[in-house]
């Protein structure tokens, strides 16, 4: 009996940390209008106006700002950078219409509807105070830690002004992938997205099946007014609730998971030759089966970015980057880190002819030019603890580092 029991609970853990896609969002806006009757009574009006096409004011791309709280109760959930730069790399890639597997997961025929939505992402160069940072807090929790509910209190990590930053919690959101706060709680404590450490980018801590990082490309949906492609209402054809506000995303009562063969009925309110699009980002299947975002669903998103959200871009907390040099900068790093004696900058990609070296207390304690990547700055009078490196290209700001001297 006990070891059935055991066994049991070994599958319920299992199916939370990999597994078919569940989506915390709703059911949080439903938490966040229970506790709030004005911002529920706005809702519908708030919707009209981010399906509204002649509302956006933004042109070009914009950049958003991202604070990483990374909430750990283990090593494995305590990801490395590495795997948080590789889900910026993702939402970078989803969020310009440059996603590798773009042509393979989507079918030609909803090509046409596809978008590049215009929105970059940058890891936050500075912290609220103004400080120089990487743009990645850590936290160890303990093992009985509510992610659903403290993520953001005192007793996790508080977000970073919520008007200012996309701010992502790591962590464990009991039973879901992840979940994230709409335009309705704009600028609240809470405002963000809480992701599974299992689903967060593409390396690392990862599972085989959330492998792709579109858990948090489907939650920057949400956070940018996204209604899953079936509305707010899973059962129902042709009512307001029904509808995700998007002309081009074909009207469907259910999530698809898993990977579907196109094209596919089973969900369509109306049957059409093309069927569903179940491999919107907005949709429940896998990871690797995703990979498009509508015109519509852009103007939902760029209405946001130009409404409840235009906050963001006035916060100017990290450097505007094309996408190219966002890859070009990722790659830019400290070696040997930890150090005792020297550093080095690492940049295959572009030349770092700068560095400002600053302590924990953000105070300024060397500034050193860079001809080589092979060039050692000396270190080795430094106290042991923890030293800031701002790095420059030819006196343009490039990138917030860190390193421990020992
Ligand atoms: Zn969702």
């Amino acid at each position: 009996m006990m070891k059935n029991f055991l066994f049991f609970g070994a599958l319920m853990l299992a199916s939370t940390i990999s597994a078919q896609r569940t989506c915390g969002f709703d059911k949080k806006r439903q938490e966040y209008f229970a506790k709030n009757p004005q911002a529920a009574a706005k809702h519908v009006d708030l919707q009209n106006y981010l399906s509204n096409k002649n509302n956006a004011t933004i042109q070009g791309v914009v950049t958003i700002p991202v604070v990483v709280h990374v909430l750990y109760r283990n090593a494995t959930e305590n990801v490395s950078d590495a795997q948080i730069a590789s889900q910026i790399t993702v939402l970078n890639q989803d969020y310009r219409k440059l996603n590798a597997d773009f042509n393979t997961v989507v079918p030609d025929a909803f090509k046409p509807y596809a978008s590049d939505m215009e929105v970059v992402f940058c890891m936050a160069t500075k912290d609220p105070n103004g400080n120089p940072t990487t743009g990645v807090e850590r936290k160890a929790v303990p093992s009985n830690f509510d992610y659903t509910n403290q993520y953001f209190t005192s007793a996790g990590l508080a977000a970073w002004d919520t008007t200012k930053y996309l701010n992502i919690w790591v962590g464990v959101p009991e039973g879901v992938l992840g979940f994230a706060t709409g335009p309705d709680s704009a600028g609240q404590p809470e405002d963000g997205l809480v992701i599974g450490y299992y689903c967060f980018g593409t390396t690392g801590a990862v599972n085989n099946i959330n492998n792709k990082g579109r858990t948090a490309t489907h939650e920057i949906g949400h956070y940018f007014g996204l209604n899953h492609i079936w509305g707010e209402d899973d059962s129902l054809c042709g009512t307001p609730e029904n509808s995700d506000g998007c002309n081009d995303t074909p009207a469907t009562n259910n999530a698809y998971y898993g990977a579907p063969l196109f094209p596919s009925n089973q969900h369509t309110c109306t049957n059409t030759a093309i069927g569903a699009m179940f491999m919107n980002y907005m949709d429940y299947v896998d990871d690797g089966v995703m990979g498009m975002f509508s015109n519509d669903q852009k103007t939902i998103v760029r209405n946001s970015i130009s409404g409840p959200r235009a906050s963001l871009l006035n916060s100017n907390t990290c450097t505007t980057l094309s996408v190219s040099e966002a890859e070009k900068i990722n790659a830019v790093n400290i070696f040997p880190n930890p150090t005792t004696q020297y550093i080095s900058i690492a940049a295959p990609q572009m030349k770092i002819n700068e560095m400002e070296i600053f302590n924990a207390e953000g105070r300024l304690v060397k500034r050193a030019f860079v001809k080589n990547e092979t060039d050692k700055i000396d270190i080795k009078d430094f106290s042991a603890g923890v030293y800031y490196v701002r790095v420059y290209k030819d006196k343009q700001f490039v990138k917030s580092l860190k390193f421990i001297k020992k």
